[in-house]
């Protein structure tokens, strides 16, 4: 008994000591590369016409289970669901597209003559077993367009994923590309897939055998290596496409080579979410193992109407923020300058510690990263020789040092600690000056 208690009790200290399994920090030795990559993002988006939406981190239960699919994996098995303390069952977002809808009707952000172009970006979770590139919060961006039906949307929408790789540096992508019908085309589909799957039902595993009936497509992209074999023979959606879905695919082809993107077809493409409707899409990198899909997307004209809107066609990705750090680092690409500070400011003599003070917050002020000795009575300040040693560890460009002398003359004694030259400035000036070097 005893020993039970004791072990329950280490398993709850470890519970609150650590973050739960799959969750991570995204600590400052990371954090400025994901500021770079969100930078990057951001003016991409801008760059093609999208306007920024924060979207909530939790929806109605019943906007995801409609919108991304009752039969869907991340439905059945993979979001995290709970009752709130006014008995309303909400979800913390699985996806960002569902959310993204939900959030245009709501606010009218797309008319009869103009088309909804937002993006967004944030945590994303899904109860998913963790492992390298795959956890169970992670971040993807995210953009839709919405409101516009034809194909010219759909190339958009590819080459603006594509585009924020390229200024991101990926190397080794490929884009992938399938079309899944619509509900004209899909049911004669789904029928020949089901008679043909029928038929090799001896070779397919558990789960493709009870999703034969009730979504047959997901069979296409199962990951067990009988059903893939018996997959990769599958009749082809694209030989069953109706005549509206089959001009849509072509010119969603011809934009793609107009615009000179190199992609594959891939009629195993059905990507997980019940919405798509025509193109679908992955980018792919060769550099990431198992998890290789950087980025995810296609057309979702149905989506609204499943969620008790109006009929209102959409196009979009969502790319995986994790995946493409990850990449990145893989590869070797520039996240830009690691912010750094640029000054140290030092204090010869206690007497000079309040002046310190004013200097380093007008620096701060002026926008020049500063930095000074914070100690207090209680941690203990440092003497002038252990400051310079901060300063010299930290790296700074420049030292700012006010002792006697400089109190006296209203000066401070600016150092470029890589050429080792030091002049004496008054305050205001000594901002200028430095603000000239750094620019
Ligand atoms: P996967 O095939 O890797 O499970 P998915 O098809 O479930 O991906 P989407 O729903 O299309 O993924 O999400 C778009 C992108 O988000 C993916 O291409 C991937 O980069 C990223 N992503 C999805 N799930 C995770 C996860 N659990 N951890 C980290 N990134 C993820
Ligand atoms: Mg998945």
């Amino acid at each position: 008994m005893e020993t039970t208690g004791m072990m329950e009790a280490a398993g709850a200290a470890e519970a609150q000591n650590k973050a739960p399994r799959g969750v991570r920090d995204i600590l400052p030795e990371e954090s400025w590369k994901w500021a770079y990559v969100s930078n990057t993002v951001a003016r991409t988006m801008a760059d093609f016409g999208y306007s920024e939406v924060h979207l909530p981190i939790f929806e109605h239960t019943e906007l995801f289970s409609r919108g991304v699919g009752d039969t869907t994996d991340i439905v059945e098995k993979e979001m995290y669901t709970f009752v709130d303390r006014g008995g309303r069952s909400v979800t913390l977002r699985p996806e960002a597209t569902a959310g993204m809808v939900r959030a245009a009707l709501e606010h009218s952000l797309c008319g009869q003559n103009a088309a909804g172009k937002l993006w967004c970006w944030g945590p994303m979770f899904r109860y998913e077993r963790p492992q390298k590139g795959r956890y169970r919060q992670f971040y993807q961006f995210d953009a839709e367009c919405l409101g516009l039906a034809g194909p010219v949307a759909d190339v958009e929408v590819i080459a603006l994923s594509a585009e924020i790789f390229r200024r991101l540096g990926l190397r080794n992508l490929e884009v992938v590309m399938n079309s899944v019908g619509c509900p004209n085309c899909r049911p004669r589909y789904r029928k020949v897939l089901i008679d043909y799957f029928t038929s090799k039902k001896d070779v397919l595993c558990g789960s493709c055998i009870d999703r034969l009936d009730r979504n047959p497509l997901r069979v296409l992209d199962c990951k067990v290596s009988g059903c893939g074999a018996v997959a990769d023979s599958a009749p082809a959606i694209y030989e069953h496409l109706c005549d509206e879905c089959s001009a849509h695919f072509e010119e969603v082809k011809a934009g793609l080579a107009r615009l000179g993107f190199p992609y594959k077809l891939d009629k195993r493409l059905v990507r997980g979410l019940d919405y798509y409707t025509k193109t679908a899409y992955e980018i792919l990198s060769g550099d990431l193992g198992a998890q290789n899909a950087v980025c995810g997307g296609g057309r979702y004209d149905n989506l609204a109407e499943s969620i008790g809107g109006p009929h209102l066609p959409g196009v979009g990705f969502a790319a995986g923020f994790d995946r493409v750090v990850l990449v990145m680092e893989q590869q070797g690409n520039s996240f830009g300058r690691r912010p750094q500070t640029q000054v140290y400011v030092a204090a010869q003599d206690d007497a000079a510690r309040g002046a310190v003070q004013i200097f380093t917050h007008k620096l701060r002020q002026e926008g020049i990263s500063a930095e000074q000795d914070a100690g207090d009575a209680s941690r203990g300040t440092r003497s002038f020789k252990a400051q310079m040693k901060s300063a010299n560890k930290a790296g700074v460009p420049w030292t700012c040092i006010i002792g006697g002398d400089e109190l006296a003359k209203n000066l401070v004694a600016v150092k470029n600690m890589t050429s080792g030259e030091q002049v004496s400035l008054p305050p205001e000036e000594a901002a200028a000056y430095i603000r000239r070097y750094i620019g």
